[in-house]
C-alpha cells in the first residue's frame, strides 16, 4: 500500500495485521484497514491525505465534530486537574455536574445513576440492578429476562445473552451463556400508515409479547429492549404503541422494563430520548455511545429511588458493582460539556432537518431493484438490500466516493453527524445512490 505520509510504515501496518483484533475480524484473514490519524468536523482524514465525510458517527457516538473545540477544552481542563481519582470514597465535580445535568434531562422518575464504562456495561448493570431488586424482594425465582429477536445489547455476556440469539452466535456459547426469553421482533414499523394501526400493534406485536408474559411472569425480572430503534441486531424502527403496551404489561405484572437507548439516546431519533415517542418511562434507562460526544467511553444507567432503594435495603446493603474506572472524571468532564451542547438545543433542529433530508434523498431508493426496503428515523437512515453486501468491496467504493460508510449484513446506512451541512449529507446519500 502506498502511503504519502510518513505517520504509518509498512510495517506499521504488518504489525496491525498480525497482532491486533479489530472489530468481529479473523486474526489470520482481516479485512482490509484504513490507516488515519486525524479527524476534524465531519470529516476522517486518510493517512495518504483523503478527507471523508463521516457517515458513521465512529459507531453513532459523536454528534457535534471530531475536535470539537468546547469537547477539547473541557478535556484539557480536566487533565490537568486529574484524569482519573478512585471512586469509592472520594466525590468529584465533573460527576457531580454530568449527572445534575442528565437527571434534569431526564423524565422526574428517573434519579439515581450508575456510571460505567461502556455501553455494554451499562446493559449488565441494569440486568443486575433487576435481579438484585427482586432478590432484595425475596422473590428469587425471578431472575430471567424477556427480549425481542433482533436485539443488540452489547457484547459483555449478560447483553449477550439478551441479543438476537442467531446474528451474535448464541451457540458459540452453548452451556455457559444465561438462558433468557425471546419473542419476534415486532412486525409493525414506526412509519405504518393503517388506520387501525394500534390494533394492528395489538394484534400481531403485543398478542406473542403478552402470551410470554403471562406464561412466565413469575419467572421474568424483567424485559429488555432497544427503544424504538433496533441497531446492530436488526436495524428495524418499530411502532411506539407497542413500546407503550410492554411499558404497561410490566407495570401489571411487576416485572422491570429495562430500555437500552446506548444507540437511540441524546436526540439521535429525534426526540432527546426515543422513548418519548411512546410517552412511556422505563424503569432501567441504558445510556452510553454518545453521552461524551465520542470522545470517551463512558456509559450510565438509571433507575428510580425506589428500585434504588429496594436494592438498598436488601441483604447486602448495596448495589453490588463498583468498577475500577467507574465515574471517570476526564471522561465527565467531557460529558458535562457535551450535555451543555445538547441542552443549547440546536440538536433538535439539525436532526429534523437530517430527517427531512434523508426522506427526500434516500426515500426514493426503495424503488431501486436491490433495494428491500428504506427506514429513516431522525438522524438514521438505512437502507436494507436484497443481498448481504461485500464489506471490504463496497468500503472501497465508498472510500472512493470520498465518504465513510460502513455497511455490514443487508444494511447500508448513516447515522451523520448532528452538525453535518446538507451539501455534505448529499455526498453520503449520492455514495449510497451510486455504490447501489
Ligand atoms: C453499541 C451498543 C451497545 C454496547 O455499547 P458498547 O459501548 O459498544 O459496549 C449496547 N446496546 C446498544 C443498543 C448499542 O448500540
Amino acid at each position: 500500500m502506498q502511503m504519502s505520509t510518513e505517520t504509518f510504515t509498512e510495517e506499521d501496518l504488518s504489525f496491525d495485521k498480525n497482532h491486533i483484533w479489530h472489530p468481529y475480524t479473523s486474526i489470520t484473514n482481516p479485512l482490509k484497514v484504513y490507516p488515519v490519524d486525524k479527524a476534524d468536523g465531519v470529516y476522517i482524514e486518510l493517512a495518504d491525505g483523503r478527507r471523508l465525510v463521516d457517515g458513521m458517527s465512529s459507531w453513532w457516538c459523536v454528534q457535534h465534530g471530531y475536535n470539537n473545540e468546547r469537547l477539547n477544552a473541557a478535556a484539557i481542563k480536566q487533565i490537568e486537574k486529574m484524569s482519573h481519582v478512585m471512586f469509592g470514597g472520594i466525590a468529584h465535580k465533573p460527576s457531580i455536574e454530568m449527572c445534575k445535568k442528565l437527571v434534569t434531562l431526564l423524565p422526574d422518575e428517573l434519579q439515581c445513576v450508575l456510571l460505567a464504562d461502556s455501553g455494554s456495561v451499562s446493559i449488565d448493570v441494569g440486568m443486575k440492578m433487576a435481579l438484585q431488586y427482586n432478590h432484595s424482594k425475596g422473590r428469587v425465582q425471578k431472575n430471567k429476562f424477556l427480549t425481542i429477536e433482533k436485539g443488540y445489547h452489547g457484547d459483555a455476556f449478560g447483553g449477550l445473552s439478551v441479543c438476537d440469539p442467531i446474528n451474535s452466535m448464541h451457540g458459540i456459547y452453548k452451556g455457559f451463556l444465561p438462558q433468557n426469553y425471546f419473542c419476534k421482533t415486532p412486525e409493525i414499523s414506526f412509519h405504518c400508515k393503517e388506520k387501525d394501526v394500534e390494533r394492528l400493534v395489538e394484534e400481531k406485536d403485543v398478542k406473542p409479547f403478552e402470551a410470554f408474559i403471562l406464561k412466565h411472569k413469575d419467572e421474568l425480572a424483567g424485559v429488555v429492549m432497544e427503544s424504538i430503534v433496533q441497531g446492530a441486531g436488526g436495524m428495524r424502527i418499530y411502532h411506539p404503541f407497542f413500546m407503550k403496551r410492554v411499558r404497561e404489561l410490566c407495570s401489571k405484572f411487576d416485572i422491570l422494563l429495562i430500555l437500552d437507548e446506548v444507540a437511540t439516546g441524546l436526540g439521535r431519533t429525534g426526540k432527546m430520548f426515543a422513548f418519548e415517542h411512546a410517552s412511556i418511562v422505563p424503569d432501567i434507562l441504558c445510556l452510553g455511545k454518545a453521552l461524551t460526544g465520542g470522545y470517551l467511553t463512558l456509559s450510565a444507567t438509571i433507575t428510580t429511588r425506589e428500585i434504588g432503594e429496594e436494592i438498598s435495603n436488601g441483604p447486602s446493603g448495596c448495589f453490588m458493582h463498583g468498577q475500577t474506572y467507574m465515574a471517570n472524571p476526564l471522561a465527565c468532564a467531557v460529558a458535562s460539556e457535551n450535555l451543555s451542547i445538547l441542552m443549547e438545543g440546536q440538536w433538535k433542529n439539525q436532526v429534523d432537518n437530517i430527517e427531512k433530508q434523508l426522506y427526500e434523498e434516500l426515500g426514493p431508493l426503495v424503488h431501486h431493484p436491490k433495494v428491500a426496503d428504506v427506514r429513516i428515523l431522525g438522524a438514521i437512515g438505512i437502507v436494507e438490500v436484497k443481498d448481504r453486501v461485500n464489506v471490504e468491496e463496497i468500503q472501497k467504493k465508498f472510500v472512493d466516493l470520498g465518504v465513510w460508510i460502513r455497511p455490514f449484513n443487508k444494511w447500508i446506512y448513516i447515522y451523520p453527524q448532528y452538525i453535518t451541512k446538507p451539501k455534505e449529507l448529499s455526498l453520503l446519500t449520492n455514495a449510497i445512490r451510486e455504490a447501489l
